[in-house]
């Protein structure tokens, strides 16, 4: 859906088009924060001035559905919240892309419970997992690039009858956890 779907195929001036479109949309990319609980807190440093979500063109937070196209869902789902959730996805503009951020949104996390929905992607098709409780901001980082890339490629699968299909593209952690506690020493050896 969207602007390439008005206009027509094989032709160099369209494919130059889409590329600028492309281009201007993975640039542009503005997120719909759903942010329930603590992996929340690290979604607001990733806007901060220290890892400045600025630079990837996707710092400009929608509270308003239908002028975001980037959902992320930061932190654990109540079966009674999912219903909001679900309303949302269904009014944002297309193209969409979701990620589901921390382990309590892709899988429950700790909170193995009936009150918690298991795992987002059973009601949302979530594109990007990005793990960890909670994922550092670089994590999320690389989760947004991942769909930039994706964007860039043009390579989003679509269903014989045209319905989007979910990415599901898992992010590597990209640090290594120090053992804790670190270790301290006092004055010179
Ligand atoms: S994954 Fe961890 S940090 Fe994120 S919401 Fe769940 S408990 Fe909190």
């Amino acid at each position: 859906m969207g602007l390439e779907t008005a206009l027509p195929v094989d032709n160099i001036l369209t494919t130059q088009l889409n590329r600028v479109i492309n281009w201007a949309r993975r640039s542009s990319l503005w997120p719909m924060p759903f942010a329930t609980a603590c992996c929340g807190i690290e979604l607001m440093a990733t806007a901060s001035s220290r890892f400045d979500l600025a630079r990837f063109g996707a710092e400009v937070m929608r509270f308003s559905p239908r002028q975001a196209d980037l959902l992320i869902v930061a932190g654990r789902v109540a079966v009674k919240t999912l219903p909001v959730l679900q309303r949302i996805y269904q009014q944002m503009t297309e193209p969409k892309w979701v990620i589901s951020m921390g382990a309590c949104a892709s899988t429950g996390g700790v909170f193995d419970t009936y009150a918690v929905v298991q795992g987002v992607d059973q009601f949302v098709p979530v594109d990007v997992y990005v793990p960890g409780c909670p994922p550092r901001p670089e994590m999320l980082i690389e989760g947004i690039m991942a769909i930039q890339r994706i964007i860039d490629s043009e390579n989003i699968p679509r269903d014989p009858d045209g319905k989007r299909r979910p990415l599901q593209i898992a992010i590597e952690p990209n640090y290594a956890p120090r053992p804790q506690p670190v270790g301290v020493s006092i004055g010179a050896s």
